[in-house]
């Protein structure tokens, strides 16, 4: 190959970073300026650039542009400073980009199937350079982040949450496939939006929806085997449920943001229970919102409680109270049967906590400010330590805000929440609220398929992820409040995370990879990716 498309290959380019002695060997003389640098280097410029733009879309264009001109230095970036570029290549910057995404649009990232692809899905992708996939995260733009239909321009999510996927969890970017179905969208906005980049139409639904996805799993299956794995993510909850039903029996399928968020949240609360005592049967749950967030979370609460107390899942359950928007005289959508209780109907969120009695109050409705200073007050007035989760994105959306939480419980809650807040002082106490952010499982969750290339995935499989996770928190972290342990370590928490999970795997006889590596954390190690540089002789 010669020197300049050596340069032009995002995989291989290094920049100033190419000694003499690959100058030489790949014809790349008098296509450089004369100086060499370091990755260092190159790394501190790049920061020093970002730092000096005020507008974070710019930083996710900037970082978008680095992808596309240098891999291994984007990824150098994201791992070493993953607590200041995580939300910008992800949550909350990313969902401006979608919704932006057909003006900065430059270079196609990923892959778009639309429903003019229809029968031709397997050629789509075969189109893709990579032959060897191991993650695909797929969206069909529906329910993008809290910002709702995107349609195409959804494709900043599965672009940005493989980035994590490397970053956080090690797996090859080579190895990794975003993928963006198009099947219309409903947001007026964007159907008149000069610069939207998917097909005018609104939503194809019914039949037309699920045979094109049929048509999709099919190809997937057909072109990658068994063993790749497909994450759900950002599908409206209509689908998302239905999906992943249907597709666990024959596909290794995720959706993260039911199964994902679950095992992230059970983690925390089993963090929280070994900081205040008290097993997850002795809790009695109340939730806020009954969607892909609440009800999978309360499913696999249930789940790993009737694993600890051999009491059958359903009585599990009963424990577990959820709110939703609707009164009650109309129909249940499916996914919230089981959680169905028989009890008079309560009109607020404050009546239900005065008659339920919640020990863990936990919000996954979208709506901001739910919480209020009298549910607070209720939740410290018969708890010593109350356990309050504010998950809703973004921040505005917070249930209630972390400061709230600790000053209407008079530094009693326990709390953590979807969006960050800063430490918050409480009568000559810091309070460091945690993050209850996806990206802590599902990084590791999916190295951990990946290496032991299991089949399917298992409910247990997220509960060894949420085990593994809780155990990470430490009496350090405790002490300040702290129920999740700092982004810092995040790749040695994910191979932690992906060898309980690939334990598992090897347990219930989904594995492939055979035979079963001694040690699975240094297995694990040993199989992510790194972005050095390589010297190329
Ligand atoms: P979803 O599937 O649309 O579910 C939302 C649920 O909230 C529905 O059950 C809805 O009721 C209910 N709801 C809406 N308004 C309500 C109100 N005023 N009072 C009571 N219930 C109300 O959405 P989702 O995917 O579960 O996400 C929900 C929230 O969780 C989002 O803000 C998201 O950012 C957050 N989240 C956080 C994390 C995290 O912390 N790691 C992960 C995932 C999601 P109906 O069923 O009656 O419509
Ligand atoms: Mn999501």
């Amino acid at each position: 190959a010669s020197g300049h498309q050596l340069l032009r290959d995002p995989r291989h380019n290094k920049g100033l970073a190419f000694s003499e002695a690959e100058r030489d060997a790949h014809y790349l003389r008098g296509l450089l300026p004369p100086a060499i640098v370091s990755q260092e280097h190159q790394e501190k410029k790049i920061m020093h650039n970002l730092r000096s733009y005020t507008v974070p879309l710019h930083r996710y264009v900037a970082m978008m542009d680095l992808q596309e001109r240098n891999e291994r230095l984007f990824y150098k970036l994201l791992i070493d400073n993953v607590e200041e570029l995580l939300p910008v290549v992800y949550t909350p910057v990313v969902g401006e980009a979608c919704q932006k995404y057909g003006s900065i649009y430059r270079r196609p990232q990923g892959l778009y199937i639309s429903l003019k692809d229809k029968g031709k899905v397997l050629e789509v992708l075969k189109n893709w350079p990579e032959r060897s996939i191991q993650v695909i995260v797929v969206t069909d733009g529906e329910r993008i982040l809290g910002l709702g239909d995107l349609g195409c321009q959804g494709m900043g999510i599965p672009v940005g949450k493989l980035s994590l996927y490397t970053a956080l969890g090690g797996v090859r970017p080579s190895a990794c496939l975003p993928i963006t179905i198009d099947v219309g969208t409903n947001n007026e906005t964007l159907l008149n939006d000069e610069y939207y980049i998917g097909l005018r139409q609104r939503r194809a639904t019914g039949e037309e929806y699920h045979e094109l996805l049929q048509e999709f799993m099919n190809a997937v299956k057909q072109n990658y085997g068994e063993k790749v794995l497909v994450q759900f993510e950002d599908f409206a909850n209509h689908n998302a449920f239905d999906l992943l039903a249907k597709y666990s029996k024959s596909h290794l399928v995720f959706n993260d943001d039911i199964q994902g968020t679950a095992s992230v949240v059970l983690a925390g609360l089993l963090a929280a229970l070994r900081m205040i005592g008290g097993g997850l049967v002795d809790q009695t749950y109340l939730f806020l919102g009954a969607g892909e967030a609440g009800t999978g979370i309360a499913e696999l609460i249930a789940l790993e409680m009737s694993k600890h107390t051999e009491l059958p899942v359903d009585d599990c359950r009963k424990k577990i109270w959820l709110v939703d928007s609707k009164s009650r005289k109309e129909s249940l959508q499916h996914f919230k049967k089981p959680f169905a209780h028989e009890h008079e109907e309560l009109k607020t969120l404050l009546e239900a906590v005065q008659s339920i009695k919640p020990t863990v109050l936990i919000g996954t409705s979208g709506v901001g400010k739910t919480f209020t200073q009298e549910v607070i007050e209720a939740m410290a007035s018969f708890n010593e330590k109350p356990v309050i989760f504010s998950l809703s994105n973004p921040t505005s959306h917070s249930e209630c805000t972390a400061e709230e939480a600790y000053t209407w419980s008079k530094g009693t809650a326990v709390f953590a929440s979807g969006s960050p807040f800063d430490p918050v002082e409480y009568e000559g106490k810091t309070f460091v609220p945690g993050q209850s952010n996806n990206a802590y499982v599902f990084p590791g969750f999916g190295l951990g398929v990946v290496i032991s290339g299991a089949i399917r995935v298992h409910d247990d499989m997220l509960l060894a992820a949420s085990e593994a996770l809780a155990e990470e928190a430490t009496q350090e972290n405790f002490d300040k409040g702290l129920i999740f342990p700092p982004f810092t370590n995040i790749r040695k928490i994910s191979a932690s995370i992906a060898a309980k999970v690939a334990a598992k795997a090897y347990d219930l006889g989904l594995a492939s990879r055979l035979p079963r590596p001694d040690d699975l954390v240094k297995y694990a190690e040993s199989c992510m990716y790194t972005p050095l540089y390589r010297s190329y002789r």
